[in-house]
């Protein structure tokens, strides 16, 4: 699986270039916990990994409460939407890359609605020859250092409107 890190670094950077210039720290923070949420689901949770809390409904679910607690006053009422869109995105990202990998289970994008697992055919996360040390250098470059890049720059774009 990719390491919560990564999913949390993909999460801020969609947040950061789903937002007007420059973007909102507070956004990018809260977008970054929606796409770790997910992996809960490997504490103990009571369904199986990469299952309903992987799906779409969950993150929707989870976008609508994180928006919900986190961006409750009315200097977001205008921004709101925008918010929980990137949000939702950032949680169903979690998801994406998990079905981009080798490990584990495929993904339950569609539980509780249907069990079936995914997995995308192209899967260049995870080789599962690999050792653990070539497999987190890979996820570093295939995933953690594009999405700190896409996020630096975002915030060192230009100021753009909403
Ligand atoms: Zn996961």
């Amino acid at each position: 699986m990719p390491t919560p890190v990564s999913h949390a670094a993909v999460g801020f950077a969609i947040a950061a270039w789903t937002q007007q210039r420059p973007p909102t720290r507070r956004v990018c923070l809260v977008a970054a916990g929606c796409a770790v949420l997910p992996d809960i689901d490997f504490f103990g949770w009571p369904v199986a990994h990469r299952g309903l809390t992987h799906s779409l409904a969950f993150a929707i679910a989870a976008a609508a409460a994180a928006t919900f607690i986190f961006f409750r006053g009315p200097q977001w009422s205008r921004q709101r939407a925008r918010v929980a869109v990137a949000l939702g995105v950032a949680a169903l990202s979690h998801g994406f890359l998990d079905a981009l990998s080798t490990y584990s289970y495929g993904v339950g994008f569609f539980v509780p609605f249907s069990q079936q697992r995914y997995r995308f055919p192209w899967t260049p996360l995870g080789n599962p020859t690999g050792s653990l040390a070539g497999q987190l250098v890979q996820e570093a470059l295939v995933v953690f250092l594009p999405a700190v890049l896409l996020a630096w720059l975002a915030f060192r774009a230009p100021a753009r409107s909403a």
